[in-house]
């Protein structure tokens, strides 16, 4: 196969991009600055090398724990729990949140066999136990499975019973985002003023 196709092929596979657009794109990489594209190449053959998830929150970082996880500056009482890394790019970038995070990994589907066991679910509850959260916002999105498993994560923190470690309020509060975001929509897809409101409307369980 030549290397065209081939590399039409590999465009072709990823997220949102048909034949057609993979063809444009090669086409368009052949006629751009060599450094560019040799750039490009360079940091596609390196990035599962040196990206990985955060020990702590499961973002994608270069380092053992993310710049967020390592800012003294956040807020450690607050942990907002999101499906994927990209939903902290989101939050991030509305820029109005300045808790912590915490990725899943992705949702309770019990049809596509994705249970508990198969999310950072008992990192999370490891976090919650050994340190001082006072709340843990679901973020997740408002779908059956995004309700499912913010219902499911409600029940395992309340049964965990645990007081903030440093003491405060008496137990620690669960919320969800208010429902500015809409039903069966994509927190990737919102807009940063919907997003603000959602946080800003947040109610506990
Ligand atoms: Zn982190």
């Amino acid at each position: 196969m030549s290397t065209f196709d081939d590399l039409t092929n590999n465009f072709s596979r990823l997220p949102g991009i048909g034949k057609k657009s993979a063809v444009r794109i090669v086409n368009w990489l052949l006629k751009q600055d060599g450094a560019y594209v040799q750039k490009f190449a360079q940091n596609l053959g390196v990035l599962q090398e040196r990206v990985r998830p955060c020990k702590v929150c499961g973002t994608w970082t270069e380092s053992d724990t993310c710049p967020i996880c390592s800012d003294p500056l956040r807020d450690s009482s607050i942990i907002c729990v999101v499906e994927q890394p990209q939903d902290v790019s989101t939050i991030e970038a509305y820029g109005e949140f300045k808790g912590l995070y915490h990725v899943l990994g992705g949702l309770i589907k019990p049809l596509e066999g994705v249970g508990p066991a198969q999310l950072a679910i008992a990192p999370l509850l490891d976090r919650i136990r050994g340190g001082t959260v006072h709340e843990v916002i679901v973020a997740t999105n408002p779908t059956v499975e995004g309700d499912t498993t913010a219902l499911y994560l409600n029940k395992l923190i309340m049964e965990l019973g645990v007081l903030p470690a440093d003491g405060g309020r008496d137990k620690i509060k669960v919320t969800r985002l208010a429902t500015g975001i809409p039903v069966g929509g994509d927190l990737e897809y919102i807009d940063k003023r919907t997003l603000s409101l959602s946080f800003r409307g947040r109610s506990e369980f």
